[in-house]
């Protein structure tokens, strides 16, 4: 008991520390790495440690270098969050280690992970006879989704080479990857054009799928995006839908950036028609702000996700007799599981869901903001945001612009303040601006527009900057 109270102590001693020193931190630490040799203290031996030694071990080698997802100046990829509610919520899921797999187990368990289904699954505009579960992250959640798209449309092996999957160059690679893992990487996979703004265009998804089904080949599957990883691009979700209903094909939207901006007013504008998905993802661990491990599917009519991962097996007749609830085993690939459901449920009844509206309102405003106020710098940018993801570059008089741009974002990464990441776009390299880390405010994009204008002056560029026009 003692023994405990001093681990707890130190360990939330530690957190503390790590919390009040954020303000002070980098987003984004490229030394720190250290010999090979101090890994020894990785290895299990036969006698314990101090704990005071391991925490040390941890500040130094692993909270230390690389990038700090905490930080508020996390500005590249899609951040993520890490609410320490839902720290204290994974907490106390681990000391009591409730089995949230299934029903007859833990039924207070599955019926907190199923609540959370079905909030965002109304969040979504599902009404009736959906399903769903929580995953470790979007790339799971893509693919049980997808595995459920293929068993629902009753894709077989020998038709494979004949089945056409429709995705954009905007897809998440998590897509590709699912499509493989699922065996459909044989199927035709058709990218449809984009328009200037990265968005699927609906006529030339049409005219494609008519085309295959002239051809004598069986289209099957639309995956479209509700926020581009790369752009933030929203594609015509109503549109899309009306192709897929028309042409019978499964629709699956990958809403893992931009799903719960479905709390905004803009993201429920933006987003119309997403109800009509055969499958959603969204990823709690992007837009609710939770730490890394939270995915989560949807399936506009659950006897698909049923029929996709149900099991019968004789040690589990116990379980399947006394069941009030769906279980998320039968409803994922997973057996025994991290109970999610309490990271998740802990900080939105905690904080209720008004500061989670604001906060991603605010990501909105930062990324317009910055966008206004880059293009005041001299900076090329991308078109008006459509949620909090934009992108910029610089062109400077004569010289590389790819090769400028490049430098200037190592410029970035070495200040280290702000950490940006990069993509390429029509064959040229942009800078990345996606703000979604609730730690991020008006100030880190202050911070990030001193940087870039020491940078640029470093470069020996002029810069005139005016004031910012709407
Ligand atoms: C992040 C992301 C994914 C992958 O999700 P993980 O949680 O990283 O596995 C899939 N699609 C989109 C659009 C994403 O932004």
């Amino acid at each position: 008991m003692a023994d405990r109270n001093q681990l707890v102590k130190a360990v939330t001693s530690y957190a503390d520390d790590f919390l009040n020193g954020l303000p002070g931190r980098k987003a984004y630490e490229a030394s720190g790495y250290g010999a090979e040799e101090a890994d020894a203290a990785l290895v299990p031996e036969e006698s314990g440690t101090d704990i005071h030694a391991l925490l040390e071990f941890l500040g130094q080698r692993v909270d230390g270098p690389g990038l700090n997802p905490a930080s508020g100046g996390h500005l590249g990829y899609i951040p993520g969050g890490g609410l320490p509610a839902a720290a204290l919520g994974d907490y106390l899921a681990a000391v009591t280690n409730r089995y949230a797999g299934v029903f007859f187990a833990g039924p207070g368990a599955v019926r907190m992970e199923n609540a959370m289904v079905h909030w965002a699954g109304g969040l979504v505009g599902y009404e009736k006879g959906f399903g769903g579960s929580l995953a470790s992250g979007g790339s799971m959640a893509n693919l049980t989704a997808i595995a459920t798209a293929r068993n629902a449309m009753g894709i077989k092996g020998r038709q494979l080479e004949q089945s056409v999957v429709y995705s954009s160059q905007q897809a998440h690679h998590s897509v590709p990857k699912a499509l493989r893992l699922t065996g459909l990487g044989e199927c035709v996979l058709r990218q449809v054009p984009l328009d200037d703004r990265f968005r699927m265009d609906p006529a030339a998804l049409r005219q494609q799928v008519q085309a295959d089904k002239e051809a004598g080949l069986h289209p099957f599957l639309v995956v479209a995006n509700a926020g581009s990883t790369d752009t933030g691009a929203v594609d015509p979700l109503g549109s899309i839908a009306d192709i897929a209903a028309e042409q019978g094909l499964w629709l699956h939207v990958d809403a893992a950036y931009g799903g719960f901006f479905l709390l905004t007013g803009h993201g429920r504008r933006i987003m119309q028609g997403i109800h009509r998905a055969d499958s959603v993802v969204l990823d709690p661990h992007k837009g609710l702000f939770l730490p890394y491990g939270t995915g989560m599917v949807l399936v506009k009519d659950i006897n698909h996700l049923l029929r996709a991962n149900r099991y019968e097996a004789n040690y589990m007749q116990d379980a399947r007799e006394q069941s009030l609830e769906h279980s998320p085993a039968e409803l994922s690939p997973e057996l025994s599981k991290h109970f999610r459901g309490l990271r998740m449920w802990l900080p939105l009844k905690l904080h209720g869901l008004a500061p989670f509206r604001a906060c991603l309102e605010e990501k909105l405003w930062l990324a317009r903001y910055f966008r206004l106020r880059a293009q005041a710098m001299g900076f090329e940018t991308g078109p008006d945001p459509e949620l909090s993801v934009t992108y910029f570059r610089f062109v400077p008089h004569g010289g590389d612009a790819d090769a400028f741009n490049q430098t200037l974002l190592q410029g970035v990464q070495r200040d280290g303040r702000i950490f940006l990441s990069s993509t390429v776009l029509n064959g040229k390299f942009v800078l990345r601006f996606a703000a979604l880390a609730f730690r991020t405010h008006r100030h880190e994009v202050e911070v990030l527009l001193d940087v870039l204008r020491s940078l640029l002056k470093a470069q020996g560029m002029e810069i005139q900057e005016r004031a910012p026009t709407a």
